[in-house]
């Protein structure tokens, strides 16, 4: 965005024309190398946060215990802070203190890999004191000192760093890597909504193979707080996320479960833990539910036209959203992933080539659709209300959607009338 480049160099510049030093600094600049998007411009300096605050009329405090001010410009948002060093890590997730300096390098120094210890001054002159553009040309992630120590002080790096990996396609460097395995077992430390956020960064990158690849072989995901088990993911099913491309982020997330062998009560428990909200649950969680009941129709299913019925009450029953997911990652999947006879898989292949004619077909998929409404019901019976019409409303819902009686009011009638015959006798 050029607009905010050119504000953000209004900030540099006016720092520079009162004695101070000011740079853009970290992912900003690696971005910048790597000819990314960038969607937020860091901004370092050597002036106090008071002295930033006394500069620009339109700031806000954010954090003045560590040196940031959040100064505004021509509607951007620039996150200013000051030199600093930190010390004295607690619980391997936070710095204790930290410590203003004088001097970008000490700066830089605190900073988690090589490529984000890189800082740019309002001339373009780069300060890279750790070797980082030659990491970025060689496509490496580097920790910034002794991998050991700095995965120590802080935990969340480890993830950090395979995070950066995936969604760069950057290999690890031997040492970092080493230290990452060695301290795997801080990541009990950090919280599940930032093992999340760091997560959901990656999954939605160009590589989440590799980033999970990277992940299992650690084994990383065993020592987090809610912790997953890097056997039980079945490798060729994984393979789905690369045809996943397209498709909305969270079906990666129904792909991967579904390759853990997650059925969907194990993943809504998984998925909570790891706080991901309601809303991205359902999402996900609904091809599971979907992935059983299909899996389990195609095994008792003999005819097209109980294959055919048996969908429209797993739509009914999973919502429209889940089957379209359901059938989008189906085409994604090597063929004969699942367990079953060759009958099973030719039922299966039925489904996947009519399902969406079939869904298209059905006239409703909820109550409230139905041409017949609660209250008709009940005056049409003369009872009381009860479990039984809601079961009753369902029992329509279900005969107009695969077709067996149509949706109009006579019709909805007659039914009602028939059902309640029945339960008298
Ligand atoms: P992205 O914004 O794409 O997630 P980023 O590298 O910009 O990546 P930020 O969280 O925005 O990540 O942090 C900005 C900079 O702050 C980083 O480039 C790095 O220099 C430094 N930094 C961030 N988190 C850490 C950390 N846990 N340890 C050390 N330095 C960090
Ligand atoms: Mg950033």
């Amino acid at each position: 965005d050029d607009e905010m480049a050119k504000q953000s160099e209004n900030v540099l510049t006016r720092l520079n024309e009162q004695g101070f030093e000011a740079y853009w600094v970290g992912g900003c600049v690696r971005d910048e190398m790597l000819g990314r998007a960038v969607d937020d411009m860091d901004i370092t300096t050597s002036a106090s946060p008071e002295q930033v605050m006394a500069l620009f009329d339109d700031c806000i405090p954010t954090g003045l215990q560590h040196g940031t001010v959040t100064v505004r410009s021509g509607g951007y948002y620039f996150e200013v802070t000051t030199f600093r060093t930190e010390s004295e890590y607690q619980d391997n997730r936070r710095p204790a203190a930290v410590q203003f300096v004088q001097d970008i390098k000490e700066d830089l120094e605190r900073r988690d890999f090589t490529m984000n210890a890189l800082a740019m001054d309002v001339k373009g002159a780069i300060v890279d004191p750790f070797g980082g553009q030659v990491d970025i040309k060689q496509e490496l992630v580097r920790c910034v000192g002794r991998a050991v120590e700095r995965f120590g002080e802080d935990a969340l790096r480890m993830l950090r760093c395979v995070r950066f990996a995936s969604v760069f396609n950057f290999r690890i460097a031997y040492n970092t890597w080493k230290g990452l395995v060695d301290q795997r077992e801080l990541l009990r430390h950090i919280a599940m909504e930032r093992v999340r956020t760091e997560m959901v960064k990656m999954m939605a990158g160009p590589h989440p193979l590799k980033g999970l690849e990277l992940l299992f072989r650690s084994r990383a995901l065993e020592y987090v707080k809610a912790p997953v088990d890097s056997s039980r993911f079945n490798k060729d099913l994984l393979t789905g996320l690369h045809h996943l491309a397209g498709e909305h982020v969270l079906l990666r997330w129904s792909c991967v479960l579904l390759a853990g062998g997650y059925n969907r009560e194990e993943a809504d428990k998984l998925l909570r833990l790891w706080t991901f909200s309601n809303e991205q649950r359902v999402r996900i969680t609904g091809v599971l539910q979907m992935e059983q009941l299909v899996s389990d129709f195609v095994e008792q299913c003999e005819d097209d036209k109980g294959l055919r019925e048996n969908w429209i009450l797993s739509v009914l029953h999973c919502g429209a959203q889940a089957a379209n997911d359901w059938l989008l990652l189906q085409e994604q999947l090597p063929t004969q992933w699942r367990k079953g006879t060759e009958q099973t898989h030719d039922r299966l292949l039925k489904v996947q080539t009519l399902a969406a004619d079939w869904s298209r077909s059905m006239p409703v998929h909820a109550i409230k659709e139905l041409e017949i409404t609660g209250e008709q019901v009940l005056q049409l019976v003369e009872r009381k209300g009860g479990p039984w019409l809601g079961q009753l409303m369902k029992h329509l819902l279900r005969e107009t959607a695969i077709g067996n009686i149509m949706n109009q009011y006579e019709t909805l009638c007659a039914e009602v009338k028939r059902v309640a015959a029945n339960d008298q006798a």
